[in-house]
């Protein structure tokens, strides 16, 4: 039997694709955050978090480039933007019609599909977190 080859994922190139989809340029910086924001699949995530992460990779990069970047991505439909509250922004990379608890604990967001809120949910959850609020993105 003989194995196909594998195929190499090539992330930049998608990168540069999406970015061009959506109007903007792709600048080294832009490319690299898109690296640490798209690579590990949907998520949820604040500039400071973000930040965080970029630091942590020894890539340097100034808190106010990040800020930027992120929120010029959201302006250009690459990432939702959630608020919660005046201070609170998350961003998220799954830009599907959904709603999101906020675990207050750990101050996380969690999917939940939209039109799947049974009351199997509020059944699951509570083991796991004490404090939530149901937010939707349309809010
Ligand atoms: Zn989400």
């Amino acid at each position: 039997m003989e194995l196909a080859p594998l195929q190499e994922e090539q992330p930049k190139e998608q990168y540069v694709d999406m970015l061009r989809r959506a109007g903007m340029r792709p600048t080294k910086q832009r490319l690299m955050l898109m690296d640490f924001i798209f690579q590990k699949g949907d998520r949820h995530f604040t500039v400071e978090e973000l930040y965080a992460e970029v630091r942590a990779d020894g890539t340097s990069m100034a808190l106010a480039t990040v800020y930027n970047t992120v929120n010029s991505f959201a302006n250009h439909g690459l990432l939702s933007r959630i608020s919660l509250d005046d201070q609170r922004t998350w961003f998220d990379t799954n830009k599907s019609d959904h709603h999101h608890f906020f675990v207050e604990g750990t101050h996380e967001l969690i999917d939940i599909p939209k039109g799947d809120i049974k009351l199997s949910v509020f059944l699951v959850f509570p083991m796991v977190v004490n404090w939530w609020v149901w937010i939707s993105l349309s809010a």
